[in-house]
């Protein structure tokens, strides 16, 4: 189905560049015991490791029994981190936009938001650092605690946030993990799976609707 009248972006691999694991790891291990100072924790480079990862709920739970540590203290640990080292890596361009973002321009006609796993504050503070946060007329994204988890892709909650904002009834969504095209699936978008050089290899249990190289590819399809 084309007749598309809004386009839902994810942010980080699409959007804007990603960290690699292993820069990413090494920053919050940094950041996490610049941190640990100042607050009542007291954490190994391996827990602040397996933090620094996509962590599950239920691994934090036990985490939080093995440490005698509240699981909403670790979250907002783990959260408060990240903020700091996505924020550095924004300053230092190291995460910076896609050079196809480019191509928005040419969407004017089009509405376009944000749905991303990441934190609401970290999206906003990477949109305003490229002066890019008026392309977008509304972004859905986690508050840094534990209960924003059930909102995260491949839940199709952003999304349909997103839709409902834009007073949209047939968006595009696009998204560079399996888990977008699933969220996708669950909130009955087409989605365009956008394989760029940190995802180029990944197999793909389920089928978006297309799959582009560049964000250059979106443009005839809201002709
Ligand atoms: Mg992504």
């Amino acid at each position: 189905m084309t007749d598309y009248d809004s386009l839902i972006l994810d942010f980080d691999g699409v959007l804007v560049t990603v960290l690699d694991s292993e820069a990413r790891i090494e920053a919050c291990c940094r950041v996490a015991l610049e941190q640990l100072g100042t607050r009542d924790l007291s954490l190994s480079r391996e827990t602040i490791t397996t933090l620094a990862h996509s962590v599950s709920p239920e691994r934090i739970d036990s985490l939080s029994e093995q440490l005698d540590t509240a699981p909403e203290t670790l979250w907002q640990f783990r959260d408060d981190v990240l903020n700091t080292v996505l924020r550095d890596a924004a300053r230092a361009r190291t995460k910076r936009p896609f050079p196809d973002t480019a191509a928005l321009s040419e969407l004017t006609d089009v509405p376009v938001g944000i749905a991303s796993n990441n934190q609401l504050r970290i999206v906003e503070y990477v949109l305003d650092e490229y002066e890019f946060a008026d392309r977008f007329e509304t972004v859905h994204a986690r508050e840094p605690e534990l209960a924003s988890l059930v909102l995260k892709k491949p839940e199709p909650i952003l999304l349909e946030r997103v839709r409902e904002d834009l007073g949209s009834s047939n968006p595009l969504y696009v998204g560079d993990k399996q888990k977008d095209i699933v969220a996708a699936q669950r909130a009955g978008m087409d989605v365009a799976f956008v394989r760029r050089e940190h995802n180029r290899d990944r197999q793909l249990d389920y089928d978006p609707t297309y799959e582009i190289a560049s964000l250059q590819e979106l443009v005839p399809l809201f002709e």
